[in-house]
């Protein structure tokens, strides 16, 4: 599978916004975007401030955001457009939704991983079922009324020693319904924009698609 194998800090400097895709060191001081929040590079420090950017380079930058936030590769990202594009409704928020789907990203707002990239991992290393079957596809949508939970096998894995704790105190959108005790949660009903907590204006990227 292909993936990003840059620093992902750089892609917070590069976009100019924290990204969030490191989990607990997103909070602290050892945040790159707290100690260098320009962008990566020689002229990193310059860049930012010459530059005008055209309607073009804001769309373009809005669209690497969305795609570095969930952590989606080009050339799937063009594919989940097209579903958006060809689904009932407003396209961008119809790509949110998709996005939002994801199995690594639901694992990821039920608190099972500290980041999407961590839930995407505990994804294909076999340690999530949904609807009691294991599903190793991170990339896979859940639909409404899935219940998704950690494998009775791996829930002495390190990992999910203490965990339960953690998610009595885990805050979850509301189209998720968290089940701290069983290790497990459920896809209420499928998320809707307002529902989906992303600094990102979608109208942007749907006018990058449609030039
Ligand atoms: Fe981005 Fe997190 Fe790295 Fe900060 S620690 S730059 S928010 S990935």
């Amino acid at each position: 599978m292909a993936r990003h194998t840059e620093s992902v800090c750089k892609l917070c400097r590069r976009e100019g916004m924290k990204l969030f895709l490191k989990g607990e060191r997103c909070m602290s001081p050892k945040c790159a975007m707290e100690r260098r929040a320009y962008a990566p590079g020689a002229h990193g420090r310059t860049a930012n401030f010459r530059r005008q950017v055209s309607d073009y380079g804001q769309q373009l930058r809005e669209k690497q955001r969305l795609r570095r936030i969930y952590g989606v590769l080009e050339k799937q990202f063009r594919r989940y457009y097209g579903m958006a594009l060809s689904s009932r409704g407003q396209t961008g928020a119809n790509l949110l939704t998709i996005l939002e789907r994801r199995l690594d990203n639901v694992v990821y707002r039920l608190g099972f991983g500290d980041s999407r990239a961590q839930a995407r991992q505990l994804v294909t290393h076999g340690h999530i079922s949904v609807n009691g079957k294991r599903r190793d596809i991170a990339s896979s949508l859940v639909e409404a009324g899935d219940v998704i939970s950690i494998n009775e096998r791996s829930r002495n894995n390190g990992h999910f020693q203490g965990l339960t704790e953690v998610l009595e105190h885990q805050n979850v959108p509301v189209w998720l319904v968290l089940n701290p005790s069983a290790m497990s949660g459920t896809v209420a009903s499928l998320p809707t924009r307002d529902q989906i907590e992303v600094p990102i204006d979608e109208q942007l990227i749907v006018e990058f698609y449609s030039r």
